[in-house]
């Protein structure tokens, strides 16, 4: 089975790896879309910025994701509320601000998306959803369609993930930042962070890691736990679906591309146990599972790509945000719903290294 996203066929300038020992004002880990975010913020407010990745810019989940935009958290709005009050309100605000700027993006398209009911009881959990959102004014409308019912969420939207990031790393070089590709972090340290080739000396570290936090930061675990995520994408067919679709409690989600292919996830609930793992790769039972839902709505296109990637989830469903050692930052864990929350907490972490204080995200 391949491990190639459907996103990642597009020529792309690699950047130079880590060669010798540099300085910097802050050095940022990780270079999805949370780091990408975290660099932009640093140049922004007039600082010096080195990025390194281990592998390639958004090569792990920023860059191999459903590709969804989506306002809020990685629960429903009425389940955040009844678990953080105000500060759940002031966070799905946020990302609505934040989708906002996203959807300025040429690889982002604002369409809104559907959730729609899998079974009664998630068709209950639903109009909850929306009388929460309605009653805080946020926007969402009941929706009935081919696709069900449900909700629809008019200002999400969807990306290119890949192309989402890799814009926006090639704008961070033209505005001065230094980020390097394949020069994984061996170790972080106050100020410092060390490379297979070279030492990074930096004032403040931001380490913008989702997936496999953990591997870096043992002492997350426990706070931290990494889950493998699979897609596949199939060959181009009729346009049939306007809108992302997330569906069966968030565990089934899928889009039609621009072009016509179907880009589909999920099924994890299925496979609870197995993926819970850091190990690379797509797994013959869960897309075997995927092919059968695509064969069951109808649609004959063959699979031209399946691929897996990892996310990092708390148990309190809130991202990690914290200085983790003086003067380094780590921001992840965003339950599966890192395209925005990423680049809010990415964005966070570079103020609160450089104001020495956290600010009041969840
Ligand atoms: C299959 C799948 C589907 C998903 N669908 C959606 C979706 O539709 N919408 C949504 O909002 N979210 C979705 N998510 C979650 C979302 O993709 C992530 O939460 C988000 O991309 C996290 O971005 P990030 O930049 O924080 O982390 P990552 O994308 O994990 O980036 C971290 C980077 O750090 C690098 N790195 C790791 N260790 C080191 C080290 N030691 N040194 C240097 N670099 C290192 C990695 O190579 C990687 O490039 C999905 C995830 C998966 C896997």
């Amino acid at each position: 089975m391949t491990d190639r996203p459907v996103w990642a066929d597009r020529p792309w300038r690699a950047l130079r790896t880590v060669t010798a020992s540099q300085t910097a004002d802050v050095c940022v880990v990780g270079l999805g879309g949370s780091g990408l975010a975290a660099v932009d913020e640093a140049l922004n407010l007039g600082k010096s910025v080195i990025g390194v990745d281990a592998g390639p810019v958004a090569g792990e989940a920023a860059g191999r994701n459903g590709g969804f935009l989506l306002a809020g958290m990685a629960e429903s709005y009425h389940d955040a509320i009844a678990r953080w009050g105000d500060a759940a309100r002031d966070m799905y605000q946020m990302t609505l601000d934040e989708l906002d700027i996203l959807m300025a993006q040429p690889a982002s398209r604002r369409t809104g998306s559907l959730r729609i009911a899998a079974s009664p009881e998630e068709l209950k959990h639903v109009a909850t959803e929306i009388e929460a959102l309605v009653a805080d004014d946020f926007p969402v409308e009941r929706y009935s369609g081919p696709e069900g019912e449900g909700a629809l969420f008019p200002l999400d939207g969807v990306c290119n993930p890949m192309q989402r990031c890799q814009d926006l790393a090639l704008r961070l070089i033209d505005d001065g930042a230094a980020l390097h590709e394949h020069s994984r972090a061996l170790s972080v340290e106050s100020n410092r962070v060390e490379t297979e080739q070279g030492v990074i000396n930096a004032e403040q570290v931001i380490v913008a890691i989702d997936g496999r936090l953990e591997l870096l930061f043992p002492e997350l675990e426990g706070r931290v736990r990494t889950a493998r995520l699979e897609m596949l994408a199939t060959e181009p067919f009729v346009h049939r679906f306007d809108r992302p679709v997330y569906t069966s409690w968030g565990y089934l989600y899928w889009q039609q591309l621009d072009w016509g292919s179907l880009a589909i996830g999920g099924m994890r609930d299925r496979f609870m146990e197995e993926s819970w793992s850091v190990s690379y790769g797509p797994t013959k039972p869960l897309q075997e599972a995927l092919d059968e839902f695509v064969r069951g709505m109808g649609i004959t296109a063959q699979v031209t790509h399946r691929w897996a990637g990892h996310a990092a989830y708390t148990p309190d469903r809130a991202p990690i945000y914290e200085e983790i050692r003086p003067n380094v930052w780590v921001v992840g864990g965003y339950c599966g719903h890192g395209n925005v929350m990423g680049s809010i907490y990415g964005r966070a972490a570079v103020r609160s290294a450089i104001a020495g204080e956290r600010e009041p995200l969840l």
